[in-house]
């Protein structure tokens, strides 16, 4: 399921040159074997009297992936409230269901997930979750229509991977899409910050705009955006220091940043991308949260997703922060960063259930539709 989060190492991207924002990577679209029809699935009646037959290996399914007790508990608990209503009557409503609920828990618009799942009209299980990919296209989505250039910053703990984050982004735009790409190096707290992303720019062939080690990190920003107008830039990728709970001075910097760029730009940041390492638990996610007391994260990049992770801790990370998943890293290399596909990854989660539900009742739904009364 892992490989199904992120996709493969996409080489080929950074030889093409693209002039929109789409790298081609829809390599998470994987598919699972199917096991059960749409047909077989509309025959399965549901009713208050077998609903624990779709519920409990939902539910195990959901922990064993590490979704985590609150969110798995909303999710089962929407789905059984639907089926005492009515409004789910079979199996194979209760699988749109699911993928609808999962979708809004990415935080989704609810238009484009009930669009997504209406499409569910599909011949087999795997086919109809397929079907709900929606909109899913890769893109990364950064450039605004009328900012020159669009300014992003990458906030979050030290180590989580902000710096890496950038330089797959300046490859990515540069290379890939072509666009003209600044970086500021606005860690000026950290003596080697400013060296290592030199060293990236100069591996992705763009530029730092760089100060001293110490110096007011909303200046360096100012100068960068200067640049980047004076220069037409289309992206400019902001490196901020990497806070930690507590230091409210560090936290205010970042504030006095954004306040300092929209002196010459009114909207300025126009995203602030919120940096969680994967492999660091519900912890990393109550230090993040604390960076929305400061400023406002317009989303995440999920990093070091190469490591053991299971794909439902990515529900916990959405609902724990509020904020969707827009970018996946899978690596230190600097093509291994993929826009987040999250109809693509729901998909392959509800048929993973559907596996988990095939091994209990494969082949013999008539064995929970005798329960129905
Ligand atoms: P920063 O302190 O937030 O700027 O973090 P860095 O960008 O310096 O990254 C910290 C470490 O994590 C470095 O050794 C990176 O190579 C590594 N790293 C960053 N992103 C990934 C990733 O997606 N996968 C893996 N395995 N390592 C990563």
């Amino acid at each position: 399921m892992l490989k199904n989060i992120f996709g493969k190492s996409n080489k080929t991207n950074a030889k093409k040159k693209h002039n929109n924002e789409d790298g081609g990577n829809n390599n998470q679209q994987t598919q699972h074997t199917p096991t059960l029809t749409a047909t077989q699935l509309k025959g399965m009646t549901l009713n208050k009297g077998n609903i624990t037959e779709a519920l409990d290996p939902l539910e195990e399914f959901l922990i064993t992936s590490d979704m985590g007790l609150d969110a798995t508990t909303q999710a089962v608990e929407q789905l059984r409230a639907d089926t005492l209503t009515g409004n789910i009557n079979n199996m194979m409503h209760f699988v749109e269901e699911l993928n609808t609920n999962l979708l809004h828990m990415l935080k989704l618009p609810a238009n484009t997930a009930t669009t997504a799942t209406t499409a569910t009209t599909a011949t087999t299980a795997t086919t109809a979750t397929t079907a709900s990919r929606g909109n899913d296209n890769g893109e990364f989505s950064l450039l605004q229509k009328d900012a020159q250039p669009s300014v992003v910053m990458l906030v979050g703990v030290n180590g989580v991977g902000k710096t890496t984050s950038i330089a797959k982004l300046a490859h990515h735009y540069k290379n890939v899409l072509g666009k003209k790409v600044l970086i500021a190096a606005g860690d000026t707290y950290r003596a080697a910050a400013v060296d290592q992303l030199q060293h990236w720019g100069d591996t992705v062939g763009v530029e730092v705009i760089s100060q001293q080690q110490g110096a007011d990190s909303a200046a360096v920003m100012y100068d960068a955006l200067s640049r980047g107008v004076a220069t037409d830039v289309d992206l400019l990728l902001c490196d901020t220091s990497g806070r930690l709970q507590g230091n409210d001075n560090l936290m205010r910097e970042l504030e006095k940043s954004a306040r300092v760029l929209k002196k010459l730009s009114e909207n300025a940041p126009h995203e602030v991308l919120l940096v969680i390492d994967a492999t660091l638990g519900s912890n990393s996610i109550l230090q993040a949260k604390v960076f929305s007391d400061y400023i406002a994260p317009t989303g995440i990049i999920l990093t070091k997703a190469d490591a053991h992770l299971q794909p439902g801790s990515l529900f916990q990370i959405v609902q724990g922060l509020g904020l969707p998943i827009r970018f996946v890293s899978y690596g230190e290399g600097v093509d291994q960063l993929s826009a987040f596909q999250p109809y693509a990854f729901v998909g392959d989660f509800v048929s993973g259930y559907l596996h988990t539900f095939s091994k209990t009742h494969g082949g013999a739904f008539g064995d929970v539709s005798a329960h129905s009364s």
